[in-house]
């Protein structure tokens, strides 16, 4: 008896605090107005104020149609940047809601950092926006996994959040213990292309009891942001090596210079 107790009491504390931490919240929540996530302003509504808002960057089409880089002129349906023609990747198509800019990292950040769990319905609605063509197709979604050491020291994976809601719009489901993140990367921040490329090799893994359900699988992977395109053409290999029939790459916020055509 004591034993049990023992166990339990622990868990009723936590549950407490984590009451009392909710009460807290929704008292502030009802004192503060809402701040924009960009630049701190006071906002009617949720997410950004007007200004900040009118400088977001979506992407829309004319794209490549593999790597979702934005053109500066229309070349005519289906033509390829040269990055994917030189360097493609192992998955199939990416698109992103927007540009990452000044905003779009305000944003990130907010979600990550700042514990702005709000802003993820947005966020996740534009995803679901610009990918509504790969997700037509899916049968999954894949948030691209923390190692347990960071989602410990965060307390939640903010591609998980962002598939969530992304499944929430569309209907597709997420497919959370297909990719394992098995070796606890640098942070990609400051590293050249090829290191990024190296620091993510062996990274991810599809767990044995996930295999035959990424067997033949259409998968997209979800993540907030893309740089270089390491980390997501990383998961990409291990779930193609697990049999997954296709993979697509959804994500927040891409850099993008502005794609040159090929010729
Ligand atoms: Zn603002």
């Amino acid at each position: 008896m004591s034993d049990l107790g023992a166990i339990v009491f622990p868990s009723r504390v936590r549950r407490a605090a984590a009451a009392a931490r909710a009460v807290l919240r929704t008292a502030l929540d009802l004192a503060l107005p809402p701040l924009c996530a960009a630049c701190r302003e006071p906002v009617d509504g949720k997410g950004l104020c007007p200004a900040c808002w009118s400088k977001l960057s979506f992407i829309t089409r004319p794209y490549c149609e593999r790597l979702g880089i934005p053109f500066v002129y229309d070349p005519g349906p289906g033509i390829l940047s040269m990055e994917a023609i030189a360097d493609p990747p192992a998955y199939n198509r990416a698109r992103a809601a927007v540009r990452f800019d000044e905003i779009s990292r305000a944003l990130v950040h907010a979600l990550k950092y700042g514990d702005r769990l709000d802003l993820a319905p947005m966020m996740g609605r534009w995803i679901s926006q610009a990918g509504r063509e790969l997700l037509a197709e899916a049968d999954a979604l894949v948030p691209v996994p923390l190692h347990w050491r960071r989602l410990w020291a965060r307390r939640f994976n903010q591609s998980a959040v962002l598939a969530a809601t992304i499944s929430a719009d569309s209907g597709v489901p997420v497919a959370a213990a297909a990719l394992k993140r098995v070796k606890p990367t640098a942070q990609q921040v400051g590293l050249s292309r090829p290191e990024r490329a190296t620091n993510v090799q062996g990274a991810f893994r599809v767990p044995d009891k996930a295999k035959a359900a990424v067997a033949g699988s259409r998968l997209v992977l979800i993540d907030d942001v893309l740089t270089s395109g390491a980390t997501v053409d990383g998961c990409a290999r291990a779930l193609l090596r697990a049999g997954a029939a296709n993979v697509d790459v959804l994500i927040f916020a891409r850099v993008a210079d502005p794609g040159r055509t090929s010729i």
